[in-house]
Parts: structure tokens; C-alpha cells; sequence
């Protein structure tokens, strides 16, 4: 089964380089945790995310010299979609989008004054830079949380299409919305809604998701569930980590769909049994953590980690690389042929540093 085939189709917008919506394969975003008016670590980072698989990232500007970096970002080769996100504030949004912004994530409805909307949108065009709306459950207007009591998706969906239509009455179209919420049912039924009546493309994600499987399975669940119906062009997986980790679990979810060509490195791992004679729980853990360290999770290979000499060695050979455990030993494989007995104790680091040769 093939998603993409079953996609609604969207308005298709320009980031940079890179298209949001329309025939455009489904993005993956992520954000800079560093302090914006550090040059340096943010460029790191960028970097970092873009070797990782991002498509694009986004950067707060809580101010007009985090807009100014955004140059002299680009002045040092950054060439992945960079968006500024900005709350209120219309001369940052300004700012940023002249000094090389690819997109700007602002709610025109906070912005305060029409011609603050009108000089906005004049630069976005002028600059050819599109603006994501994004709403949260978390940050809703009085007024709606009065009409609906609290944050329901029709709630959501209303705050949403009134922000997109102070863009519209502005001559602007080149939108992008979100909208999201921490409980994974309202984001579900708020984005079916809002899908329902725009056409403009959807930036999914479940926010504040908390971190490790509980993150990794509201995600899942909440984007992936949307994207099985054929809704969302773009997707941030939300995740109290590092935005690498961000970017990995996004990829995993998109692989899961057969919606990116990007899979990263697939673990595969037998659950033990009584036939395992290896501690394969910690080395699974032990591999995992090394291969973080070593950079080494994007690599588009297949891993086998296997507890014994039944089931293993045919999983580590189907593998391009692995292992099968044994007594205080394990069987290492590469594409196919077994290549040497290994003590257990040194299995971890030869696995790594054969994967550092492919
Ligand atoms: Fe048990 Fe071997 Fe299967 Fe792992 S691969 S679950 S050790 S039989």
C-alpha cells in the first residue's frame, strides 16, 4: 500500500527549495533548541539536522537580533529551508523575512493591528515567503474558550479559519496550517475537520508529546493515523530530546507508511526467550546508545540483533549487517556471510565498526 497514492491533494507551496502540499512527498520539520543569538550552536545544530534527514527547520526569534541571524546563517552555507517563528510581534516577522527567512510561523490574528497584518504580508510577498498559521489547544482566544467551554476541535478548526481569512482578505494565499493538541484524539478530529474545508496544505504533529515511547506512540498514532487518511504535507514529531531525535522518529514514521524513501537505520531485534544465552536487552541498549554516539542511525541499512542460533542467523543473514548470540559469544554476519565469532563482551564495538565501513 502505497499513501501517497491516496493524498489529498493541497495547494502546493514553496519553502525555499523545498514544496509543502500538492504532488510534494511529505516533509519532516524540527526546531532548534539552541539560543537563537548563538551563531554558532544553532548553525551546529541546523547542520546537524540536516544530516540527520530533515527537510526543514524552524528557529524562535523572540527578538530583532535573532531575525538578523538568520543571514548570517545563510551567509555560512546553510541551504535547508530555515522558518522563523515569531509570536506578535510584526516588525521581528519583518525583519526576519528580509534577512533570508524561507517561511515565517506567525498567527496574524495576535499581531494586533491590521496594517501590522498589511506590512507583513506586503514583505511576504515582496520575499516570496510563505506563513504557517499555527494553532495550539494550549493558546486559544478567550473568546473561543468562552463559546466552547474548552479546547474542541471545532474550537481549533474555528481559530484556525480565522486567522487564514485575515490572510485571505490581505490578497495572501500562500498558507500553511497547524493545528495541534496534546490529547491525540482532538488533533486527529481537529485536522479531519480543518481538511474537510481548506485546501491550503497541513503541518501535523501532537504537541508537547512528552519524550521517549510515550512521545513515540502519541505521534505515531496522532500523525500516522492522519496520513493514513491521506491528510498532512508536512510533520514535526514533538519530543522532550534532542531534535535529532526528533527527526529519526519522524523518519521511522514516515518509513512506516511507505511514505519516504529516507528509512534510517532499521533495528531489528528478537524479543529473547529461554534459548537466549547472551544479555541481548543490554546490547540492544548498549549497540543503540554507541550508534547515536557514532552518528550512525541515518545510515539506510538493516541491523539484526539476535539472541540465539535458531532464528538468528537467518535474520542476521537476511540483514545487511548483524548478529547471533551464543554462550558468551555471538556469530557476526555481513550481507549474508557469517564473517567471525566474536566475544560478547567486544560485540558491540566490532558491530560498529564494521557499520562504520559500509
Ligand atoms: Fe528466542 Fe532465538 Fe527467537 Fe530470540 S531469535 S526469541 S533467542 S528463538
Amino acid at each position: 500500500m502505497n499513501y501517497n497514492d491516496t493524498r489529498r491533494k493541497t495547494k502546493k507551496i514553496k519553502v525555499g527549495d523545498v514544496y509543502i502540499g500538492g504532488d510534494s512527498r511529505v516533509t519532516i520539520q524540527s526546531m532548534t533548541n539552541t539560543d537563537t543569538h548563538d551563531i554558532e550552536a544553532t548553525y551546529q545544530q541546523v547542520a546537524s539536522l540536516e544530516a540527520a534527514g530533515c527537510d526543514i527547520v524552524r528557529i524562535t526569534v523572540p527578538d530583532e537580533e535573532s531575525a538578523k541571524n538568520f543571514r548570517a546563517l545563510k551567509d555560512r552555507g546553510i541551504r535547508i529551508p530555515l522558518v522563523a517563528d515569531i509570536h506578535f510581534n510584526y516588525k521581528i516577522a519583518i525583519s526576519a523575512i528580509k534577512c533570508g527567512a524561507d517561511k515565517i510561523r506567525i498567527n496574524p490574528g495576535n499581531i494586533g493591528s491590521e496594517d501590522g497584518v498589511a506590512a507583513v504580508v506586503s514583505a511576504a510577498k515582496e520575499y516570496g515567503v510563505p506563513i504557517r498559521i499555527g494553532v495550539n489547544a494550549g493558546s486559544l482566544s478567550k473568546e473561543l474558550l468562552e463559546k466552547y467551554g474548552h479546547p474542541t476541535p471545532a474550537a481549533l478548526v474555528e481559530s484556525a479559519l480565522s486567522h487564514v481569512e485575515i490572510l485571505e482578505r490581505h490578497g495572501f494565499y500562500d498558507i500553511v496550517i497547524s493545528i495541534k493538541a496534546s490529547t491525540v484524539s482532538d488533533m486527529i478530529e481537529a485536522n479531519k475537520l480543518l481538511s474537510a474545508k481548506v485546501e491550503y496544505p497541513l503541518h501535523l504533529g501532537v504537541t508537547e508529546a512528552g519524550f521517549g515511547i510515550d512521545a513515540a506512540v502519541k505521534s505515531s498514532v496522532g500523525i500516522g493515523a492522519l496520513l493514513a487518511m491521506g491528510i498532512g504535507d508536512t510533520i514535526r514529531v514533538s519530543l522532550t530530546d534532542s531534535p535529532e531525535e526528533e527527526v529519526l522518529l519522524a523518519i521511522k514514521l514516515l518509513s512506516a507508511l511507505n511514505l519516504t524513501e529516507r528509512k534510517g537505520m532499521n533495528i531489528i531485534s528478537c524479543p529473547t526467550c529461554g534459548r537466549t544465552k547472551i544479555n541481548l536487552i543490554s546490547l540492544v541498549r548498549e549497540f543503540k546508545a554507541k550508534a547515536e554516539k557514532a552518528g550512525i542511525m541515518n545510515k539506510p541499512i538493516s541491523v539484526a540483533l539476535m539472541g540465539c542460533a535458531v532464528n538468528g542467523p537467518g535474520e542476521a543473514r537476511e540483514a545487511d549487517i548483524g548478529i547471533a548470540g551464543g554462550v558468551g559469544e555471538g556469530l557476526l554476519f555481513k550481507n549474508g556471510e557469517i564473517i567471525r565469532k566474536v566475544p560478547e563482551s567486544s560485540l558491540v564495538d566490532e558491530l560498529i565498526s564494521e557499520i562504520l565501513k559500509m
